[in-house]
Parts: structure tokens; sequence; C-alpha cells
């Protein structure tokens, strides 16, 4: 059975005392799914987070992770930094980092491979943009997209992979696919999945959806047979709006 997750990606959002404010507020709230809930804070204060979320069932995700060990990358962050505050999920892939920093295929093939060596849980977004829907290659581009950057898997290293479907065109748009859309891609991923690796890494992959998810459209999303959850941005900010698309579930 694939896990439901719903992940809050806060991007460059709030110092100490809002992250504290905002995860106090997160612990207020009764969760009624059996949704996980894990939320990315930003670097400097996933430690202060891991603290306050020590005993609940909210884990935390990174970002964003360097692709090497260690070394001279100044301003950079590697998964063994991440490890040893006790954060093991990773975001990667996201379409910020993709368009604003310049990551290529090349570049997110060795953060899989990093964060995979330090056995850590990738949340790995790709999602096409609005030209590639208009022209009819979304589902070629999504494969290819998928498939250069984590196809040299083996089936084990899938058990450590979500993936995350986000169309750059509902990324803080306020437009959202609907979820037939939403729907029509998870299940095109799944079945490419399935004739590369076989139906077991196929039906225990969780595929979640993010673009523009709000308390209400999350309902609708997540009824989709292969919507698994959701990366949302922003209605993770606000603890209600947050925790109103978990118990979407
Ligand atoms: C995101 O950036 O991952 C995202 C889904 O943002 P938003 O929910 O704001 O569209």
């Amino acid at each position: 059975m694939r896990k439901k997750i719903v992940a809050g990606n806060w991007k460059m959002n709030f110092g100490l005392d809002e992250t504290q404010d905002l995860i106090s507020g997160l612990k207020k709230i009764n969760k009624t799914s059996d949704a996980e809930v894990v939320i990315a804070p930003p670097f400097t204060n996933l430690f202060s987070a891991f603290e306050a979320l020590k005993n609940t069932n909210i884990s935390l995700a990174a970002q964003n992770m360097h692709e090497s060990e260690k070394g001279a990358f100044t301003g950079e962050i590697s998964a063994g930094m991440l490890k040893s505050i006790g954060v093991n999920t990773v975001i990667l892939g996201h379409s910020e980092r993709r368009a604003i920093f310049g990551e290529d295929e090349n570049l997110l093939t060795e953060k899989v491979n990093m964060a995979l060596k330090n056995d850590m849980r990738i949340i790995y977004c790709f999602g096409e943009e609005l030209k590639d829907r208009n022209y009819g290659e979304h589902h070629e581009v999504v494969g290819k997209q998928i498939a250069n950057t984590l196809y040299h898997l083996d089936a084990e290293a899938w058990k450590h992979i979500v993936l995350a479907y986000e169309p750059v065109w509902a990324i803080g748009t306020g437009e959202t696919a609907t979820p037939d859309q939403a729907q029509d891609m998870h299940s095109f991923v799944r079945k490419e999945v399935k004739h590369e690796y076989g139906a077991e890494v196929a039906d225990n992959l969780s595929i979640l959806y993010g673009g523009s998810v709000k308390p209400a459209n999350a309902n609708e999303i997540f009824s989709k047979e292969d919507v698994d959850g959701g990366l949302i941005g922003g209605a993770s900010l606000k603890a209600e709006d947050f925790m109103a698309i978990v118990n979407a579930f």
C-alpha cells in the first residue's frame, strides 16, 4: 500500500519566531486523516523545527541540498549536515530550482545519487510548462524529466523516492490543474514507472500533486485514484489552511 503524504514547502519564508508560531499552530489542530505530514522550512529553521516537532507525527524535509559530500562550496548545505540534525527527507527538482537557479538534469541526477547515498528520502518534483501542454507535449516532457534523472536507479532505490507532479503553470499562480488533468498525468507516470520497473515499484510509489492546492480544492484532487497527496506552497504558510488540506484526505 502506498503512503499518503501532504508536504508543505515554506520556500524562503519565516524567521525563527514565525517558524515556532506556525509549528505551534499546526500542533494545536487535530489531524483526522492518515496522511503523513511533512514540512519543509528554510535551512536556518530546520533544527529548531526538529526540536519543536519531537513527539509529534509531523516530519521535516529540506528544500534542497548540494550534490557533493563536503568541501569548498561556500553557502551550500550537504546531505550529511541535514542528516546530522535529524532531517531525512529532501525536496529535489523543484521548478524554482530548475528555472531560477539553473538546475539541470545532470545536476539533479547527482543530487539524487547523493541523497540516496546518505539514505535520504527524496520528494522529486517535475512538471511541464504551459507551452508544453499547449503543444500537447506534456506527457513526453514529464516522461523525459523522470527518465533522465531517475531511471538509472535500481528498484530498491525507488523505496526512497516520492514523486511530486507540479505543472509549472499552476505553481503559485492560483491556477490549479483540474482533478482530471492531475489524474491523467499521475496515471501516465505510474504506467511509465511500471513499464520500467514492474508493478510492485509502481503500485508502492506515492505521487503527490502540487500547484495552488487550497482547502477548497484539495478534497477533489485527493479523491483521484493516482493522487497520493500534495506538495503545498502558499497554503502551507497558514496552520489552519495546511491542516485543512491534510484533513481533506
Ligand atoms: C510549490 O511551490 O511546490 C507549490 C505547489 O506552490 P503553490 O502551492 O503555492 O502553488
